[in-house]
């Protein structure tokens, strides 16, 4: 049979990066076990603060370039509080990637687990089922984003620049609106949100009127429009009604913790950023120095994460079957360990830690 081959740029960088990059790797090729059809080869790649410990560089000579012609980018977590470049800014080679490979289209999936923490009273909530889109290259982090952006700084006032561009924001509502139809198709609500303040910000008002002219094209999905601060009302007053909410920078910054913190922890918060060409996965939490080399961490995030590249490279490859499998296949087994309660994560005061809970979901895939 034959199988596609995809070229993975591996970053584990610091903490609990390297052990729930581990579990991701092992989950997808148990899935690969399931499915076949597709081949992963990976490339380690070194970055992160321990890295810069010792060399004095954020990222391996050479890597910012593999990570460049790979298909896919999947990284840990980068960071350690001790370790810092001399004017006192974070070791984060992974922004400058997302600036360079243009990842605007940041997916932040929100789902309620049975089993797992929910904060809300209302049964109701066992239903949130929703996706933060967050604009990822301007918005209100324009010129947080990337040295050599002017802004006004003296020691009477400073200005930061919330910018929006029509070649991005049409991207990222294409984005959105092939996002909400391919949920459809698997059985979602399938309706996109527009999260702006177009009542009082020119350029939130140039958002909305972008996102009107690019609806036009996808006549049969369902819109809504809420501001951003009803938003964060309605997230936690009726958060099951929503589906793929579209928002710029700052707003899906904010409002993904938000949401996240709904249904579970740092543990379960998945991440894809996705541009033109390239699009890197990697969980949404950080390195986490307080409970590194424990075996404590929930691998979760890094696994579901895994999960969005597979079913990524499905579409890069043309929709190769075997790998949009194998993300359905983990995100059922995810799903049905919580239902059966075999996965029972350190993180939500379970007795598994981060191998135990891969070696579970392992065996959920395998079928036993
Ligand atoms: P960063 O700024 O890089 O996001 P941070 O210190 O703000 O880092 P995290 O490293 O994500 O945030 O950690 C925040 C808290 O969440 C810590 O108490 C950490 O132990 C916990 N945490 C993060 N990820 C996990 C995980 N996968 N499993 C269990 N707990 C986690």
């Amino acid at each position: 049979m034959n199988e596609t081959k995809c070229d993975i740029a591996v970053i584990r960088g610091d903490g609990i990066g390297v052990d729930v990059t581990d579990a991701a790797l092992a989950v997808i090729e148990a899935a690969r076990g399931r499915t076949g059809g597709f081949r992963l080869d990976c490339d380690d790649l070194d970055a992160g603060a321990g890295y810069f410990k010792e060399t004095g560089k954020d990222i391996a000579p050479g890597a910012e370039d593999a990570c460049d012609t790979a298909d896919a980018i999947l990284l840990g977590a980068i960071g350690l509080p001790d370790v810092r470049h001399a004017d006192g800014t974070e070791i984060s080679p992974h922004l400058r990637l997302r600036d360079r490979f243009g990842l605007y289209a940041g997916v932040r999936p929100v789902k309620a687990y049975a089993n797992a923490p929910q904060r809300l009273a209302d049964p109701r909530a066992a239903g949130i089922d929703l996706i933060i889109l967050r604009e990822s290259t301007e918005g209100l982090f324009y010129t947080a984003a990337a040295t050599g952006r002017e802004i006004v700084q003296t020691d009477q006032e400073v200005q930061d620049i919330l910018r929006i561009t029509r070649r991005t924001s049409e991207k990222l509502f294409d984005f959105a609106f092939k996002l909400a139809e391919k949920r459809k198709a698997r059985g979602k609500k399938g309706m996109v949100t527009c999260v702006d303040k177009a009542n009082v910000f020119r350029s939130m008002a140039f958002f909305r009127k972008v996102f009107d002219e690019r609806k036009t094209a996808f006549p049969d999905v369902p819109v809504s429009y809420n501001y951003v601060d009803a938003q964060a009302l309605d997230l936690i007053r009726r958060p099951w009604d929503f589906d793929v909410l579209v928002m710029e920078n700052m707003f899906g910054d904010i409002l993904s913790d938000l949401a996240g913190g709904l249904v579970g922890g740092m543990g379960m918060a998945s991440c894809a950023e996705v541009g033109d060409a390239h699009a890197l996965f990697q969980p949404a939490h950080g390195s986490a120095p307080d409970i590194m080399g424990q075996d404590k961490a929930n691998p979760l995030a890094a696994i579901l994460s895994g999960a969005l590249m597979l079913d990524y490279l499905s579409d890069r490859t043309g929709g190769h079957t075997g790998l949009a499998d194998a993300a359905q296949v983990i995100e059922n087994a995810v799903e049905k360990g919580f239902a059966e309660n075999r996965l029972r994560p350190m993180e939500f005061g379970g007795d598994m830690g981060t191998k135990a809970v891969t070696r579970e979901l392992i065996d959920l895939i395998g079928g036993a």
